[in-house]
Parts: C-alpha cells; sequence; structure tokens
C-alpha cells in the first residue's frame, strides 16, 4: 500500500496537476507541524482542481484540492480538514479498513475527475468519505482534540463540512462519488456539532482570517479561473455574491461579470456589464476586464465600443491566447465597418 501510495505521488507530480506554490505549502505544512508537532513525514500537496476535497494517501501525504483551500473562510476551517485527515494517517486507517467492491467502483469515477488513474485500493482507503462510520468518527475525534490543542476557534469545524453540503446541493454534481458522500458530509457536520457541544466550546480560539485570507489569495484566484473554465457559474455566483466574498480584492468583480455572461439570463449581460464596468474603476490595469467587456459588446453589436475595449485590451494585455482573439474580432469589426 505504501508503494501504491509513493507511486501515485510520482504520477500527480509528472502530470502538472499540482499548484506549486513554496511559500503556500511552507504555510500550510506549518499547520500541519502545529497540530501534528510529532508527525514529520506527514506533507502537504496542493491539487489543481475546484472541487472541494481532500484525501490522504497511506504514505502520509495529504492532498487538498485548490477549490477547498479557496472556500475555507480562515485557517480555523481548513485546519479542522487538516486534523481529520491527518489523523488517518495517523491511526493507521489505511492499514485497518478493509477494501469494499462497491467503494471502489464509485471511487474509480473519483479518478477520473483529475484524470490519472490510480490503483482503486488506494483511493478506497484514502478517500475522505472511504472509510467506514467508526474510522470516520475516530478521525473527528483525533482532530477535535488536535484542533484543541492547538487553540483554533472549535466553532468553525461543522461550518466547513456545511459548506461541503452547499456546494453538494447548488452543483448539479453527476460524478457518483459525491453523491454517495453527500450523507457522509452530513454526518461529518453532526459529529463535530455534538463534539463542540460534549466539550462546552465557548467563544475562545484562534481563527486567523487576514492570515488565511493572504496567503491563499493566489490559490483563491486561481481556483475561481479554474471554476470559470469549468462554467461553474452557479458556485461562482453563489461565492461572489454570499458572505464568502473575500474582501479586498479589486478584481473579484471580473469572476463575477463572467459567471452572468455564463449563466445567460435575462437580464444577465446588463449585470456583467456592471460588474467589468466596476472593476475598470477598481482595478484599470487588470487587462482581461478590457477583453471581456469587448466581447460583451461586440456579441451585442455596439462594434464601436467593443472596438476601444478591445483596443485598450491589447494595449494592455501580455501576448496570450486571448490577445489572439482581440485581433481576430477587431479585423471582422473592421470588415463589417467596410461594407457600411
Ligand atoms: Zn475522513
Amino acid at each position: 500500500l505504501w508503494a501504491t501510495a509513493e507511486r501515485f505521488d510520482e504520477a500527480i507530480r509528472k502530470s502538472g496537476h499540482l499548484f506549486e506554490d513554496k511559500e503556500l505549502s511552507d504555510y500550510l505544512n506549518g499547520v500541519l507541524r502545529k497540530l501534528y508537532p510529532a508527525f514529520g513525514t506527514m506533507r502537504i500537496h496542493v491539487m489543481q482542481d475546484p472541487y472541494f476535497y481532500a484525501f490522504t494517501a497511506p504514505n502520509g501525504s495529504i492532498y487538498i484540492n485548490t477549490g477547498l483551500l479557496a472556500k475555507c473562510d480562515n485557517e480555523a476551517q481548513m485546519a479542522t480538514i487538516l486534523a481529520h485527515e491527518a489523523a488517518h494517517f495517523v491511526n493507521r486507517h489505511a492499514y485497518r479498513s478493509r477494501l469494499k467492491e462497491k467503494k471502489a467502483t464509485g471511487l474509480a469515477t473519483g479518478v477520473a475527475l483529475i484524470g490519472i488513474p490510480i490503483a482503486p485500493q488506494l483511493w478506497a482507503v484514502s478517500s475522505v468519505f472511504g472509510y467506514s462510520r467508526e474510522l470516520e468518527r475516530e478521525a473527528d475525534m483525533e482532530g477535535f482534540k488536535r484542533l484543541k490543542a492547538a487553540s483554533y476557534d472549535l466553532r468553525e469545524a461543522p461550518k466547513i463540512f456545511g459548506y461541503m453540503l452547499e456546494e453538494l446541493k447548488i452543483e448539479d454534481v453527476r460524478e457518483p462519488v459525491f453523491f454517495s458522500s453527500h450523507p457522509r458530509v452530513k454526518e461529518r457536520m453532526e459529529s463535530y456539532e455534538s463534539l463542540a457541544a460534549e466539550n462546552g466550546v465557548g467563544s475562545e480560539g484562534l481563527l486567523r482570517r487576514e492570515e488565511y485570507q493572504k496567503e491563499t489569495e493566489r490559490v483563491y484566484l486561481a481556483s475561481l479561473q479554474a471554476e470559470l473554465d469549468l462554467r461553474r457559474h452557479k458556485s461562482l455566483i453563489q461565492q461572489l455574491t454570499g458572505p464568502e466574498r473575500r474582501p479586498g480584492i479589486t478584481h473579484l468583480d471580473y469572476f463575477l461579470g463572467q459567471a452572468y455572461r455564463q449563466r445567460a439570463e435575462a437580464g444577465d449581460d446588463a449585470k456583467a456589464k456592471e460588474c467589468f464596468l466596476k472593476v475598470i474603476e477598481q482595478a484599470p490595469d487588470f487587462a482581461p476586464t478590457y477583453y471581456a467587456l469587448g466581447n460583451l459588446c461586440y456579441t451585442n453589436g455596439d462594434y464601436s465600443a467593443a472596438k476601444d475595449y478591445l483596443t485598450t485590451f491589447l494595449q494592455k494585455a501580455p501576448s496570450n491566447e486571448q490577445t489572439t482573439y482581440a485581433r481576430h474580432y477587431l479585423q471582422e469589426i473592421e470588415k463589417a465597418g467596410n461594407k457600411n
């Protein structure tokens, strides 16, 4: 099992699916050390994937998705997931649990999410939801103990599983692994709620919200972009119009505007335009907004405005795929103009 896990680490590393960021990795591993000072062999890897997911391999590699980091509001919430995941390793759950055929089938589809073939026996014993009810509960208790010892605010723990449930609800998630995991998430939430109640949790404890949001800003923005690329507009609109929206980032409305364009309900183009104009005001050097506005105007037949925005975009943007499209649109506008 250990060797399978090592091969898995290697395959992930080669696949280009890791979100490589030394500073972020140092920060996350630092939180892990605070929770488990005596277990220096565990390592955190960040996976480029917008789904809310984490798992632990039997060799102590903990994989956390960018989407999970992006949706945590503060360090206490992220530490909840870490403490639970690491507990599976520390208590040797992979070696104590038996592979169940049914689970392996469900998890095989989970593999397809990141496009890497992985031995199902590894997935079955390393998923957040792959363990028996007793082992999951044990991980909750161990995790809770660790959070408490590290002085985190214990009231944050159930919230993070609430976010997971929310995500399952708003996205029409078709992956069987998510469907089958749904009741398990609810179990985790209730488990932490009862642990908090049993321990008479008060209002004290560390949140470390600002530090967390600063350390994870790059991963947060990358995750928003990944959600756009996957056309997860429901999730984006929910995140960027609700209380989870992170403060202090001047171009967040770019992502919201693009999400409205993807949703394309009546009035969404106007909402998108409003978002983009706000970004131009607050973050005038963020080039993609000009492309987005140019594209919007072009689609609506407002060629002269489109021409202005696309020209500004080309002045501001480094050469990439979008600049190629922008030049194409400008040529089309030119042609249309010559016809008139
Ligand atoms: Zn678990």
